[in-house]
């Protein structure tokens, strides 16, 4: 059985007091029989303050990003043991923003799931088609040669290792989700490569989220399909209201 997960993602928002601002009142808004599992990503300078209010809290803290390598000159840059050592325990890569706006590459992508992984921190590979692509009927193919690469050989046994987050570019920010039968497809579908490439015990237990304009009137609509496991939150996730709506939606029982 998966237990359901929604992450609020909240890219280059909220510095050091705001983010504890927020993340105070999610966790307090959590005090309900919720069985979802619920966390945060906040921007690198907002982890530390983050981390602090989370010292006994079962809201998990995710990093946006992070580099392959373990330390030397990366100026800006930022380890998966700094990110440990932070109290950081998933992390997200390969979010679209990441490919498109910085140039990052199915292969450097890889590299960093399995940098993550090696230091035991979940990766969230998050995976997804332009519109274009959709267009020209490529959904599944680039999908699948993102779920590749950015698997490489990082060992899976029971799935709670990895986390894949299906995105469609075109509904990222944009307020157009994905229609359910267009999710339903595709998450059938990487469930499916994840079984091809690691065994149906591996794939059974990896958790497949949705992202692309979640809101508290679409969640549990999307949350309901089989093979959706939660969602991965942008917009929605920066006011606490609409983030907790959004995590009730994927409650288990
Ligand atoms: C995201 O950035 O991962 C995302 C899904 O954003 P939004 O919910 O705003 O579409």
């Amino acid at each position: 059985m998966r237990r359901p997960l929604v992450i609020g993602n909240w890219k280059m928002h909220l510095g050091p007091r705001d983010a504890e601002a927020l993340v105070r009142a999610v966790d307090e808004g959590r005090l309900s029989s919720n069985e979802a599992q619920a966390g945060v990503a906040p921007p690198y300078i907002s982890i530390p303050a983050v981390s602090a209010c989370l010292a006994n809290s079962e809201l998990l803290l995710c990093a946006q990003n992070m580099h392959q390598e373990e330390k030397g000159a990366f100026t800006g840059e930022v380890s998966a043991a700094m990110l440990t050592e932070a109290g950081v325990k998933m992390v997200l890569l390969g979010h679209s923003e990441r490919r498109t706006l910085f140039g990052e590459t199915d292969e450097q992508i890889g590299l960093k799931v399995a940098a993550a992984a090696a230091r035991g921190l979940v990766p969230v590979l998050c995976i997804g088609e332009t519109e274009e692509q959709r267009d020209r009927g490529e959904t599944l193919e680039v999908v699948g040669r993102q779920l590749a690469a950015g698997l490489g050989d990082m060992p899976v046994s029971d799935g709670s290792e990895l986390v894949v987050a299906y995105e469609p570019v075109w509904a990222i920010g944009t307020g157009r989700t994905a229609t359910p039968e267009q999710v339903d497809e595709v998450h059938r579908a990487i469930r499916g490569m994840l079984t091809e490439h690691r065994g149906a015990v591996a794939a059974g237990g990896v958790r497949l989220l949705y992202g692309g304009s979640v809101k508290p009137g679409n969640a549990r609509e999307l949350f309901s399909l089989a093979d959706v496991d939660g969602g991965l939150i942008g917009g929605a996730s920066l006011e606490a209201r609409s983030f907790l709506d959004i995590l009730f939606a994927a409650r288990t029982e």
